[in-house]
């Protein structure tokens, strides 16, 4: 197996489920340290309680202080910090008419906030050892495109995708890669939840997809290793989909039918 990430340390929000688990399995697996943080401390204890090589904080991200409690947890155990992916986030779904500000304040403050908190606190480290890094930022194919009912979300995810371009021009002189993965329908708790109340919505969207199927966590966890790693050293600013070819087939049009 490739050790990509050996003597580096990432760190992973949103580590406790679906697919930050999956990232940050992947990073322990090819050699990293991992700073696993999330809301839910009981799943980051299920998942890495134990684990020689990941440090846990639980936290929530749309509070600043989370971001300076990880970054202190990595400067404690003498870790530089290589890499960040920040994977943390929520829908709360409705109405645009009926959208409440709690739901509004809610999805910009965790989705949005959250990760523009992690990547300040993380950039001003990475700056002042200047030793550069790797950020990654996971959007949304409705950070691209609007979304029915889901108003307080698309606003969020287009300004991940804005945050990561701004980011990416910003802090290529200091050698800091800013990059953002546009998962398309993934298997996680997330669409389970979005299941339950759009029904037809995921159904729909399950049929346009050109490769027929939901992704994987571990297929965005792929996508997500390559931009942190050498592999993609010249790579900054990409808005990467990783979407079974959804993004590319022009909404007017059917998908031809699978062949028996
Ligand atoms: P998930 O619900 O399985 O995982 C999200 C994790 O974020 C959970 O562990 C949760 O506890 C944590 N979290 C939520 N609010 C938090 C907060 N305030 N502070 C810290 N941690 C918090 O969801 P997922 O499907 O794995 O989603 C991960 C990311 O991928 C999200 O940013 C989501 O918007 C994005 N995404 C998912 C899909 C999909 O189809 N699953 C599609 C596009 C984008």
């Amino acid at each position: 197996m490739n050790k990509r990430f050996e003597h580096r340390t990432c760190i992973v929000t949103g580590a406790a489920s679906g697919i930050g688990l999956a990232i940050a399995r992947l990073l322990l697996g090819e050699g990293a340290t991992v700073i696993a943080t999330d809301l839910a401390g009981e799943g980051l204890q299920t998942h890495f309680g134990n684990h020689p090589r990941v440090h846990v904080v639980v936290g929530d991200v749309s509070l600043a202080d989370t971001a300076d409690a990880v970054v202190a947890q990595a400067l404690e155990h003498n870790l530089r910090i290589d890499a960040l992916v920040n994977c943390a986030g929520i829908v709360l779904a409705g109405p645009a008419e009926q959208f409440s500000d709690d739901y509004w304040h809610r999805n910009l403050s965790v989705n949005l906030s959250g990760t523009f908190y992690m990547a300040r606190a993380v950039g001003r480290a990475m700056i002042a050892d200047s030793a550069g890094g790797a950020i990654v930022n996971i959007a949304s194919m409705a950070g691209l495109n609007g979304v029915p009912e889901n108003i307080g979300y698309v606003a969020a995810k287009h300004g991940v995708v804005g945050m990561t371009r701004g980011l990416s021009v910003e802090w290529a002189r200091y050698g800091i890669r800013v990059n953002a993965v546009c998962p398309g329908l993934t298997d996680t708790p997330i669409v389970n939840d979005l299941s339950q109340q759009m029904p037809d919505m995921v159904e729909q969207r399950r049929h346009r997809i050109p490769l027929g199927r939901l992704s994987s966590p571990e297929e965005q966890a792929n996508m997500v290793a390559f931009l942190l790693s050498d592999d993609a050293s010249y790579v900054t600013g990409l808005i990467a989909h990783v979407d079974g070819g959804g993004h590319s087939i022009y909404s007017g049009y059917a998908l031809p039918p699978t062949p028996c």
